[in-house]
């Protein structure tokens, strides 16, 4: 079975596979991964409110060009003293989108004066599968969230992962594992400081696109 994700980023495809080998076993290997940008398709305008919203329109979006299930996934930070933001407004914070520097100098400065225990977040991902029918209808749809909760830190740490993960510092934590920064011996790891494989096994990401693969099993069945 031919699966589309609704992506140009082929790093994407490759954590998805990984879930899915994970989760299927053998069964993995019927599913062909494509993506939207293999293909050549068109990033839609991400006009939705939420991520739920994002996330079912680019998959809504590949399955009626191509014909094929699709599936997309939208994310971001939420900060609960921001109300909420930057939300679905997280890659373009700061005006440009993906300035990742200036999307974390900016966030940083909002919540300055708001102390250590109040500066509490979390990431949250929209994972959606689209299956169209036949006549270029949505024959079905389903999407599912995941959360990977902690709080912002005051300064960045950490050379992996992308976005605001330097100033993250996830709840969940990999075991006998602590920050080796200067200054900060012995604290808990920002996601930046984490290995990919240790920062996808607690991940939003992960934990939504995990909750999609029953749904991709039947599909299979
Ligand atoms: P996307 O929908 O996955 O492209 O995420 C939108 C924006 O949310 C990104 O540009 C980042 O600013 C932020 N974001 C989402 N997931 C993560 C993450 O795992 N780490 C850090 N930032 C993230």
């Amino acid at each position: 079975m031919k699966l589309v994700v609704a992506t140009h980023n082929e790093g994407k495809l490759v954590e998805i596979r990984r879930i899915l080998e994970e989760d299927l076993g053998e069964d993995a290997a019927n599913i062909e991964l494509v993506s939207a940008g293999s293909l050549h398709l068109p990033d839609p305008v991400e006009t939705g409110v939420t991520f739920e919203e994002n996330a079912l329109l680019k998959a809504r979006d590949v399955a009626s060009r191509t014909g094929l299930p699709a599936i997309a996934d939208d994310s971001g930070l939420i900060v609960d003293v921001m109300g909420n933001a930057p939300g679905i407004l997280s890659a373009r914070w700061a005006g440009a989108h993906g300035h990742d520097k200036a999307n974390n100098a900016l966030l940083l400065a909002q919540i300055e004066d708001i102390p250590d225990d109040k500066r509490t977040a979390r990431f949250r991902c929209a994972a959606a599968l689209v299956v169209p029918d036949t006549k270029a209808g949505i024959a079905s749809e389903v999407v599912k969230l995941g959360d990977m909760v902690g709080r912002i830190i005051r300064k960045p740490r950490g050379e992996h992962g992308f976005g605001y993960d330097p100033l993250f510092v996830p709840d969940d934590q990999p075991a006998g594992r602590t920050s080796t920064e200067p200054d900060h011996e012995g604290e808990p790891l920002t996601s930046a400081e984490m290995t990919p494989a240790e920062k996808n096994a607690i991940s939003h990401r992960g934990k939504a696109l995990k909750a999609l693969v029953p749904e991709i099993e039947a599909l299979l069945s």
